[in-house]
């Protein structure tokens, strides 16, 4: 490997011990870009990467909130402004008691790429905060209700506000963070600055939201997956897949499946994993979204409700078909391991399309590339949510909603793109086929000579 990579993982791994999330992510994005970095000196002259694995700016809050017994609860906010050198920082919000500086400042590394990718002027960032609003802080067992939802976030933008802008920086949703977070966060937003813009993506149609955003990310990841089988003469019509998760990325990622032609055998949640052998019907998808976001029940319900489903607690979505083509990785990090790969593979898998942000672990990612397999990195398969944040971003500043056919339509174009540049720079540095390469390399050389052309900032 390069010096100049190696002694820059080498410094980001003692600057940020104690951060395994950021320090993978940081170490498979900088090993693959090993010829990219030979061919272009300048790089190594005005210490862009050393650059890039430093955010611009890190911001933690203190969040407090009341919960509907009257306590005074204490949580702890974040936003990690990682680069802006192409566009205002942009990336979602997460809220998940797992949530601290490691993992988001890995997504927000990823984020930049990502961003890059999609052909739009988007920097990157990420935020959130620790709380859960799966479980009541007074009442185990049960949610926390909207009122507290509502409070905590009023409470999260209080400090959040004066660090964002449509110009600055558009935070959206990730994990936990749906429409209804989003329009109190928004709500209180326009409140405190007095203005009325497009600074949150992810709103509902009624204030600003672009239709198809929330299908995107899994709608896009599929189109992504649907260039990838072009290039070897396939459809997914009878493909069997596996998809892992049951909430914004997977259901829809599930929908656009049916829609082409293919069976889709498991879905997942914290409760376990559901396998149909004779494969998920859209009425049964229709009931398991209704269960996630409206009821916000557990998908161990809905195994109990249906005979075609069997229900595995605990369980991940990998290890439960006999055959499988295609696998659709849609939950969370580190979720799918070298075990779960050598099952896939062993199993006929010849296509992994992640949907949620690096859900394979390296060992998992290696055995694909040595397999030859179609396999995208999230950050390009996933950045169609992103990208339709963009476009919810172009019609709020133009006052304008353009039609489902439309935004899809350019959701479309923008997951070729992303797919056709992947594919040419991974050819281009010698790496044919390896889509994680080129999308890393794709998604660097972007950022990387804005911030040359910028000078030292
Ligand atoms: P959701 O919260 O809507 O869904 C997450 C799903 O993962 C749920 O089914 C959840 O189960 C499951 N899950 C989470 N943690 C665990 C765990 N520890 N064990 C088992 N299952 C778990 O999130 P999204 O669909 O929005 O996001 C999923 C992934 O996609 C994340 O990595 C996110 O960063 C990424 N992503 C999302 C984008 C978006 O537009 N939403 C854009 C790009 C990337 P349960 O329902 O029980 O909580």
């Amino acid at each position: 490997m390069n010096e100049y990579i190696s002694e820059t993982i080498k410094a980001v791994k003692v600057k940020n011990a104690g951060e395994p999330e950021f320090l993978q992510a940081v170490t498979e994005v900088l090993t693959s870009l090993d010829p990219v970095i030979k061919a272009n000196p300048q790089y190594k002259k005005n210490a862009i990467l050393e650059r890039m694995v430093e955010p611009e700016r890190v911001i933690m809050f203190r969040v407090p909130w009341v919960d509907d017994k009257g306590f005074v609860r204490v949580n702890r906010g974040y936003r990690i402004q990682m680069n802006s050198a192409i566009g205002p920082y942009k990336g979602g919000l997460r809220f998940d008691p797992t949530v601290n500086l490691s993992v988001l400042k890995f997504l927000a590394f990823e984020q930049v790429f990502k961003n890059s990718l999609t052909t739009l002027p988007m920097g990157g960032g990420k935020g959130g905060s620790d709380f859960n609003p799966k479980q009541s802080p007074h009442t185990p067992g049960k949610r926390c209700s909207d009122a507290e939802v509502m409070r905590f976030c009023q409470s999260f933008m209080n400090e959040l506000y004066r660090h964002i802008g449509p110009d600055t920086d558009v935070p959206a949703g990730d994990m936990n963070v749906g429409g209804r977070e989003i329009g109190y966060l928004f709500g209180q937003y326009k409140k405190l600055a007095n203005e009325w813009t497009g600074v949150l993506t992810g709103k509902a149609l009624s204030f600003g939201g672009s239709l198809i955003r929330p299908e995107a990310t899994g709608y896009g990841d599929v189109y992504f997956a649907e260039n990838m089988l072009a290039m070897r003469g396939e459809t997914f019509e009878g493909k069997k897949c596996v998809i892992s998760g049951s909430g914004n990325v997977a259901s829809f990622a599930a929908e656009k499946l049916l829609q082409l032609g293919a069976k889709v055998l498991t879905l997942s949640d914290r409760s376990g994993a559901i396998y149909c052998e004779s494969g998920i019907t859209e009425k049964m998808l229709k009931d398991i979204m209704f269960l996630k976001n409206v009821k916000r029940g557990e998908l161990a319900e809905f195994a109990k409700k249906t005979k075609a489903v069997k229900f595995f607690a605990n369980a991940n979505s990998w290890q439960l078909a006999d055959k499988i083509d295609a696998a659709f990785p849609c939950a969370r990090q580190n979720e799918l391991d070298a075990n779960d790969a050598k099952y896939l593979l062993d199993h006929g898998c010849t296509l992994v399309g992640e949907g949620a942000n690096m859900p394979s672990t390296p060992e998992a990612i290696a055995a694909f590339i040595k397999a030859k397999i179609m396999y995208s990195p999230g950050k390009a398969s996933n950045a169609g949510g992103v990208a339709t944040s963009g476009l919810e971003m172009s019609q709020n500043s133009e006052r304008l909603s353009w039609t489902r056919e439309e935004v899809d339509a350019k959701l479309k174009g923008i997951m070729k793109s992303i797919h056709d540049n992947a594919w040419e720079a991974a050819a281009k540095y010698g790496h044919k086929g390896n889509y994680a390469m080129g999308a890393n390399i794709a998604g660097f050389v972007k950022v990387a000579d804005a911030m040359v052309a910028q000078g030292v900032c």
